[in-house]
C-alpha cells in the first residue's frame, strides 16, 4: 500500500479531507445496506432536527499500523455499544453494532494509504456519528436520521514529550445529575465551549469540573477522565453516573490490575483528597495519558509531587504499557485488537 506522501511527524490535530467515508440512511423506520463515497457533502433541510434540536451522538477513535505491519483499531466494539447507549438516551434509533463494526472495517480499508506508517507517532483518527435529518419544528425526535463515520490523521499528540498541564477547577458545571453526561454527544461539548475558552483565557490547559449537587467530589474534563496515583501507588478514578466512560480508562484501570499488578479502583474522589495524590492524568484516546502536573482551585495550588517536567512515575507505566499493546508490542487482551484484514 502507497501511503500518501504527508509529513507525518508533524501533523497536528485537526480535520483533513480523506478519499473516502462510510454512510447509512434511516428512512421509514430502517437502516439501508450502507455504502463508501467519496462524497464529504452533506445536503439536508434548513429544519433538520440536528440543527434545531442538537439531535447528534458521536464516537472518536483510531486507526494505526503496529510494529508488525498490521493496521489495527483498537477496542471498537466498545465504541460501537457506546454509540448505542448515546442514541438510546437521546430517542435515536441505534446503528446496530455489527454494522458499527463492519463500518469501520471499510472505511479504513478505503482510506489505508491514509493510515500513518508505523514509528511516525501519527495515527488515524476516526470519527462515526448520527444526527436526526429530517425536518423538526415541534419539539420532538425526529424520524429519518444518518449514520457517517470518516477518518482523518492526526499528528502525534506529545510533540517533543507530555509536558503536565496546569488545570482549572471550572466554576461551570458539565453535567447535572440525571443528565446526558454519560453519553457522547455534541450537546454536552457545545455548553462546554464557553468554560474552555475562559480557562485558556485564564492560561490554564483544561478544566476540571466538580459533581454539580454538592461541588465537592472530582467529575472529569471536558473531553477527558481523571486517573489519579496514591502516594501507596494506588490507581484511583472517579466513579459517577454523569462522567463519560472513557475506553482508555477503563483500559488503563485493567492494565494498572493485571499488567503492573497494582491496586487500581473506580470511587467516589472528594476534591479535599486530591492533595494527597502522588500523580494525576487525563485519558482519552487523543493522548492516552496527559499528564497534570497542577490544579488551581481560585488561586489554591495543589502542586503534585510528580512535578511540571515530566509524567509521574506509575502513569509513565501506564501510559508505556497500554501504548505497547496498541502497537503490539506487547500481548493484548483477548478482543482488544481488531485487524482490519
Ligand atoms: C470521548 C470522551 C472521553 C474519552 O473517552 P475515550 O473513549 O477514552 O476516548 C472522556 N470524556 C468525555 C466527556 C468524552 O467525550
Amino acid at each position: 500500500m502507497e501511503k500518501k506522501n504527508i509529513d507525518w511527524a508533524n501533523l497536528g490535530f485537526g480535520y483533513m479531507k480523506t478519499d473516502y467515508r462510510y454512510v447509512s440512511d434511516y428512512t421509514n423506520g430502517a437502516w439501508d445496506e450502507g455504502r463508501i463515497t467519496d462524497d464529504d457533502m452533506i445536503t439536508m433541510s434548513e429544519c433538520a432536527g440536528v440543527l434545531q434540536y442538537a439531535q447528534t451522538v458521536f464516537e472518536g477513535m483510531k486507526a494505526y499500523t503496529t510494529e508488525k505491519g498490521e493496521t489495527v483499531v483498537f477496542r471498537p466494539d466498545l465504541n460501537a455499544a457506546r454509540l448505542a447507549d448515546s442514541a438510546r438516551r437521546l430517542e435515536m434509533p441505534v446503528f446496530p453494532e455489527e454494522r458499527f463494526l463492519d463500518a469501520i472495517d471499510k472505511l479504513v480499508k478505503a482510506n489505508l494509504a491514509w493510515v500513518p506508517p508505523f514509528g511516525s507517532g501519527a495515527t488515524l483518527y476516526i470519527r462515526p456519528y448520527m444526527f436526526g435529518i429530517n425536518p423538526v419544528i415541534g419539539v420532538k425526535p425526529a424520524e429519518d436520521y444518518q449514520f457517517r463515520a470518516f477518518a482523518t490523521p492526526v499528528g502525534p499528540y506529545f510533540k517533543g514529550g507530555a509536558k503536565p498541564l496546569t488545570i482549572k477547577v471550572s466554576d461551570f458545571d458539565r453535567a447535572a445529575p440525571n443528565g446526558t453526561g454519560n453519553i457522547k454527544a455534541g450537546l454536552n461539548y457545545a455548553m462546554s465551549l464557553h468554560a474552555i475558552v475562559t480557562a485558556h483565557n485564564e492560561g490554564f490547559a483544561e478544566n476540571m469540573y466538580l459533581d454539580p449537587k454538592t461541588r465537592t467530589k472530582v467529575e472529569e474534563t471536558g473531553g477527558a477522565n481523571f486517573l489519579f496515583v496514591t502516594k501507596d501507588g494506588k490507581v484511583v478514578t472517579p466513579k459517577s453516573d454523569s462522567i463519560l466512560p472513557s475506553i482508555t480508562r477503563r483500559s488503563l484501570l485493567y492494565v494498572a490490575k493485571e499488567y503492573l499488578g497494582l491496586e487500581a479502583e473506580e470511587r467516589e474522589i472528594e476534591f479535599t483528597e486530591l492533595k494527597d495524590m502522588a500523580e494525576c492524568g487525563l485519558c482519552g484516546t487523543a493522548a492516552v495519558i496527559s499528564p497534570v502536573g497542577k490544579i488551581v482551585n481560585h488561586g489554591e495550588e495543589i502542586c503534585l509531587p510528580s512535578g511540571m517536567d515530566e509524567m509521574g512515575p506509575v502513569t509513565k507505566k501506564l501510559y508505556d504499557t497500554l501504548t505497547g499493546i496498541q502497537m503490539g508490542r506487547i500481548e493484548a487482551p483477548k478482543g482488544w485488537i481488531r485487524v482490519i484484514e
